[in-house]
């Protein structure tokens, strides 16, 4: 029997490719295979009508040897905690390959935002918060946002676990808006990573960046800022796509034109002088870069022989499994992958904590020049891994991570 691919089964793989390329002693690996605490939670909520709804949560705590634990949450009907376990995991790695002192993480809530009102949300929020209360903070475990998750809901944590401490933590959560210690940059912060590791990649394959073909899958937070960005450099966005479906148009689209369609109407879709195009056909659009930006497994063995763009840069996690991760590489396809590509969300929010541990805010220009810096030399470093393994940047970029946060484990040692 063919066993299915889950986002955990990917992860488990992944993790034992790395393991065996650094010769990891085995029960360091099975450390690392496991996370070190998941809680599960039962939220329940006051419906709009008057009802009480019970939504099932959970925070997985994966390794924390280099750092506070730091990941996303996310609200999701298909949650399930082992797609939080794998997210977790992928933190980890992700942190460690940017560089930057924090562990991983991720929270998940099982529900349909789109079916729910603003005030059940924040009820659900404020719940949540409640229940993870002992087990999160400044330095423990820093929330962010993820999928159908944004700035307002953290505003919602920061303010429910201020109320219980007493007094303001705005930085026991990032991602937070402006005017409560947001940090500047930080919504576009995931997206400006995600092209500039294609623009490094570029610069590589010799392919120049302005005109080049660039389609990106999901329209939320990562997808919608990605095409904005890749527009801004110079690009031409052919296709987009949401949950409902996507559109091409080989003159080329215009993405702020295209967000003000999706804010009047709630989808990319129909979108004027466009062709209609499947989330599945988005993926196959004949471009040089290809910005996966939605969710997990989207890029499989089925598919992959038919994926032509030049580079693929992944803004979603876990958009592609280890099977089609080998197709691509020997189609000769340059994958940048999630803990790289869309570590530029994580660096941001450890720049967010910084400035509110310090009280300072720092400006754009300050942030987006650091994130720069911090992006080219995660990119350089990957690619340097791969040059010397002769391996595709995936590998490179799970033996740096998994690497490092080994080596901190090793330097701790384990008590008692
Ligand atoms: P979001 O909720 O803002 O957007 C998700 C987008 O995906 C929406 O446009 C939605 O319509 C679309 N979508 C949902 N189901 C789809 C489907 N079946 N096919 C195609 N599109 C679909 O979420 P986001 O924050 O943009 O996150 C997207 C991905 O990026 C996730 O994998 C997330 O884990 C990852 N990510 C996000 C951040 C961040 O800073 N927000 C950082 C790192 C990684």
């Amino acid at each position: 029997m063919v066993e299915k691919q889950t986002a955990l089964t990917v992860a488990l793989e992944q993790l034992k490719i790395a393991a065996q390329k650094l010769k990891l002693d085995r029960g360091l690996e099975d450390m690392l295979a496991n996370p070190k605490r998941s809680l599960i939670v039962s939220i329940t909520v006051k419906m709009d009508d008057g009802s009480i709804r019970v939504f099932s949560g959970c925070r997985v705590q994966h390794w924390d040897a280099r750092g506070p634990f730091k990941g996303g949450i996310r609200y999701h009907p298909n949650v399930t905690l082992d797609e939080v376990t794998a997210l977790s995991m992928w933190m980890t790695w992700k942190c460690a390959v940017v560089d930057i002192p924090y562990g991983g993480a991720k929270g998940g809530v099982c529900c349909n935002p789109k079916e729910m009102s603003k005030g059940e949300l924040e009820r659900l929020t404020r719940r949540y918060t409640s229940l993870l209360f002992d087990f999160i903070g400044p330095y423990r475990d820093v929330p962010a946002p993820d999928v159908y998750t944004d700035a307002q809901t953290m505003a919602w944590i920061m303010d429910t676990y201020s109320q219980i401490r007493g007094y303001s933590v705005p930085e026991c959560v990032t991602g937070k808006p402006l005017s409560i210690g947001g940090s500047e940059g930080r919504s576009e912060a995931t997206s400006f990573g995600v092209v500039i590791c294609a623009r490094e990649a570029a610069k590589q394959q010799r392919l120049k960046l302005k005109g080049a073909t660039v389609a990106v899958q999901g329209y939320g937070n990562v997808g919608w800022n990605a095409a904005k960005i890749a527009y801004d450099m110079g690009c031409k966005i052919v296709a987009v796509s949401d949950s409902m479906g996507g559109i091409y148009s080989p003159k080329g689209l215009d993405p702020y034109d295209v967000s003000k369609h999706k804010a009047k109407t709630g989808s990319v879709v129909d979108y004027k002088e466009t062709e209609s195009i499947t989330n599945k056909e988005i993926l196959e659009t004949k471009c040089d870069i290809l910005i996966p930006a939605a969710l997990e497994n989207q890029i499989t063995k089925t598919n992959a022989d038919k994926i032509k763009a030049k580079i693929v840069s992944e803004g979603a996690n876990g958009p592609t499994t280890p099977e089609a991760d080998k197709i691509l590489h020997e189609n000769g396809i340059v994958l940048i992958p999630d803990i790289l590509a869309n570590s530029g969300g994580v660096a941001t929010s450890y720049f967010e904590w910084v400035q509110n541990l310090t009280r300072e805010h720092w400006t754009l220009e300050d942030v987006n020049r650091k994130l720069e810096t911090k992006m080219v030399k995660a990119f350089n470093d990957v690619h340097k891994v791969s040059a010397n393994e002769k391996s595709d940047m995936r590998t490179a970029a799970l033996m740096l991570g998994v690497g490092r946060v080994a080596e901190a484990i090793k330097t701790l040692g384990l008590w008692p």
